[in-house]
Formats: C-alpha cells, structure tokens, sequence
C-alpha cells in the first residue's frame, strides 16, 4: 500500500494552525488584566511562543522544501525535526480526530523521514551500517537464539533472517535482532552506526527514528501475515534499497 507524505505534512500544519489558534485565544483572554506584573509574564510568554512558533514553522516550510526541490537543506535540519518531532504526538491525535487511521499517519511519517534520508547522501560506511530487525521475524519455531548472536541462524530459508544475512554479507554490514527498543538502544550504544535500516511496524519504527534523534534511520515496515508480532516477514528488495541508499549507491 502506497501511504502518501502529505498526509503527515498536512497534519503537521493543521496541529501548528490549531496550537496557534489556542494561544491568541488564550493570550487575548488574559492581556487585559490590570496587573502590571500578570500582563509582563504574559508578554513574556507570549514572546517565547512566538520564537518558538516561527522555528516549527520554518522547520514545516524546510521540509515541504526539500521534498519540493528534492534536495536537502542542511541548515534547516535542526528546525526540520524539531518540528516533526514536537508535533508528532498533537499530528497523530489530530489526524484520529479528521478519522485518519494512526497506522497511516505512522507510515506516512516514516515516509517523510525515508524521503528526507534520501537527500542525503554517502550516510554510512560499510562496517558502521546497521540493519535492526524485530525478533517476530523469526520463525516462531525455530529453536535457535538469535538474539544474542545471530550466526547461531542455520539459514534454513524458513523465514526472513536468512535473506537479511544474505544482504549483510553482501554489503558488509551489521545484522542485529532486538526484541524491543531497550535491546535496539542497547544495540545502538554498542555498535555506534553512521546509519540504521529499521525493519519494524509503523508504531514501532515511528518512535525509533524520533528515538535515535540526530543518527539517520531509514524504516522498512515489516509484514504481518499472522497478525502482529508473529512470523512476520519483510520485503527483502525494500531492505536492500534501503542499504544502498545509505551507502551512496540508491
Ligand atoms: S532462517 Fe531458519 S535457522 Fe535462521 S532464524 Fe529463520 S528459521 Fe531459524
């Protein structure tokens, strides 16, 4: 299924038009008070809303930008997240209040976040390339622990983490399974990556690219089958492109 950007960029400027809204209502509600100290913290605050307020929507107008010119704006890349990351929670409670499924404003933020990956090139060597993938992979019978050390895998074909060591060695990089975000931040600590390939469903991915912060993840959502968190597979062309974008060569 094709999930557009735009959900999530029209979300963004929906939550920024409706924060706004509020604070003149409340600003025009409060700056005729008497008091003269009220009415300075008022102006004070109202001050810090605005600076704050221009950055998130330089942030929002970077980012229909880039995607525009198809071209990074390394300048504007501190406003860009931070202003995806501080409306992201308003933006997916907005889109459930318009009727939007939160699992399609998850994927069209992950979207977003791939699109904006993508204009930047060269991210990671081989070697600092990580790719993380959900323990739900795994064959739900498989007796072997993976978690700890992935080689325990026989490569058996009977489910995804065959295919994925097959890319890892192919592109020389990191293949690591979590179970979780504690494991994945554990992992993250450990081997220090110039970049991620996230394999995961919309809920979690979205909260691991915000979690990873400044480190550049590209998410692949995973597919489910037998429903959530069993036996679920990944499409393997998808995980590639994703390394090769990463590695300069997508
Ligand atoms: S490929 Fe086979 S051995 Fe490896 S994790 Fe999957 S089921 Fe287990």
């Amino acid at each position: 299924m094709k999930i557009s950007k735009r959900i999530y960029i029209g979300l963004l400027v929906a939550s920024l038009a409706m924060i706004a809204l509020i604070f003149f209502g409340v600003y025009n509600l409060v700056r005729f008070q008497e008091y003269p100290l009220f009415r300075t913290i008022t102006i004070g605050l109202a001050s810090l809303f605005l600076c704050g307020f221009v950055l998130v929507a330089a942030g929002i107008a970077a980012l229909v930008l880039t995607i525009l010119r198809e071209k990074n704006s390394p300048t504007f890349e501190g406003c860009m997240r931070m202003a995806t990351t501080f409306l992201f929670p308003i933006a997916v409670n907005l889109g459930k209040l318009f009727g939007i499924d939160r699992e399609r404003v998850w994927a069209s933020f992950i979207e977003v976040n791939n699109y904006l990956v993508r204009t930047r090139r060269n991210l990671a060597v081989k070697g600092r390339l990580v790719i993380l993938a959900p323990h739900c992979l795994q064959e739900s019978n498989c007796p072997v622990k993976i978690t700890t050390d992935i080689n325990n895998c026989r490569r058996c074909g009977k489910c995804d983490i065959c295919g994925l060591l097959e890319l890892a060695d192919k592109y020389g990089v990191t293949l690591r399974v979590a179970t979780g975000g504690t494991l994945a931040r554990k992992i993250i600590g450990e081997t220090r990556p110039q970049g991620v390939v996230a394999i995961a469903c919309e809920r979690d991915l979205s909260l691991g690219i915000q979690d990873a912060n400044h480190l550049p993840v590209m998410g692949v959502l995973n597919q489910r089958p037998y429903g959530p968190c069993q036996d679920t597979r990944v499409d393997l062309s998808r995980v590639e492109e994703a390394l090769m974008t990463m590695l300069g060569g997508g």
